[in-house]
């Protein structure tokens, strides 16, 4: 399979659509800066500010089970998938054209 342009995949889908897609809500809110649950692990009520998250520069971060990474990642390890599969998938399900890493 070809691979795939992050970088211009970037600018097409945002950490909030895939946010929307997981069902996150949004417990707090600084600026950029969005808390609530994680939607990784089974989050307890007390914990609910564990999962932090910038929109704006697409990076997440949860202080419970430590995942890191951006709205791909979040969204293979929500999806339980690998990365690759789990971008076609979510570019399927939005309606955006993949955009493919032709090398020759
Ligand atoms: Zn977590």
């Amino acid at each position: 399979m070809p691979g795939i342009d992050f970088s211009s995949l970037r600018g097409e889908i945002t950490m909030e659509q895939v946010l929307g897609l997981l069902g996150f809500e949004c417990v707090h809110r600084r600026g950029d800066q969005w808390y609530g649950y994680c939607p990784l692990h089974q989050s307890q009520a007390k914990h609910r500010n564990a999962f932090s998250v910038n929109v704006r520069k697409a990076c997440y971060y949860c202080h419970k089970c430590r995942s890191r990474g951006d709205q791909f990642t979040l969204w293979a390890d929500a999806t339980k998938m690998p990365l690759h599969p789990a971008v076609v998938e979510l570019c399927n399900r939005l309606g955006v054209e993949i955009p493919w890493v032709h090398r020759w």
